[in-house]
């Protein structure tokens, strides 16, 4: 990307964050609808390292969720994935990403991509008035989750600079798909096939008592 900077073919990066435990249908939708309703001419998929908002649960491990995501978007040519809050230690926080990023890419246009869900939360986001500056915010619409004009508006007044757009509704979540796998059901056709193949070789998000059984 760095390079594409340079060479002048990267005005503006889009960037979607998320644990991505596991990525889906519902990831890749979102970032392909804000690749063209805002022109971005990349999307740099992020996924987290230990999250702020998820130390409730156990995580899978950083390097298999990067590999899902590698799976997921491969073949689509602007598409790309960073390992940078991945080998960050401690908790990674969004902020300190578009920081590295601004050093890194200068001159290119940060643009946040995030869900209703998310976008609601951001001003409970670490350093929330730096990170506000730092990057245009995309907020997709998600199925069960509202994103009204009251929500931007207090969004507006926390000086985020959010722009709402439509994506087609793909009502999946990873927490439903970690359920699904526990009770031993099908996610075809929820994620990429190549990553259905890794939660299978990697037995992620069986029952306790499953892999007690096997070993
Ligand atoms: P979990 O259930 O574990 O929270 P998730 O499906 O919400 O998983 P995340 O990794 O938390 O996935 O989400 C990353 C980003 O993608 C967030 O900004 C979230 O709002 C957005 N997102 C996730 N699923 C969808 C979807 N189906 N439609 C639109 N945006 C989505
Ligand atoms: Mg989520």
């Amino acid at each position: 990307l760095a390079q594409r900077a340079r060479a002048g073919t990267l005005a503006r990066l889009g960037i979607m964050g998320g644990t991505f435990d596991p990525p889906h249908l519902g990831h890749l939708a979102c970032a392909e609808e804000a690749l063209e309703a805002f022109g971005l001419d990349a999307v740099l998929f992020v996924p987290t390292g230990r999250p702020a908002f998820k130390q409730d649960r156990p995580v899978t491990p950083g390097k298999v969720r990067l590999a899902m995501v590698a799976a997921a978007v491969a073949g689509n040519p602007a598409f790309a994935v960073s390992a940078l809050e991945v080998e960050r230690p401690g908790i990674t926080y969004a902020v300190d990403t578009l920081r590295e990023l601004r050093e890194e890419l200068p001159g290119v246009e940060l643009v946040f991509i995030v869900g209703a869900d998310a976008a609601l939360t951001l001003p409970r986001w670490h350093e929330s008035a730096e990170l506000g500056r730092l990057a245009m915010f995309a907020a997709a619409t998600r199925p069960g989750f509202e994103l009204g004009e009251e929500a931007l508006r207090v969004l507006r007044e926390r000086r985020f600079d959010v722009r709402p757009f439509v994506v087609p509704g793909i009502d999946i979540s990873s927490s439903e798909l970690r359920q699904r796998v526990a009770e031993g059901r099908t996610i075809r056709y929820l994620v990429p096939e190549a990553v259905r193949e890794i939660i299978e070789e990697e037995q992620l998000y069986r029952k306790e008592a499953d892999h007690g059984r096997l070993a």
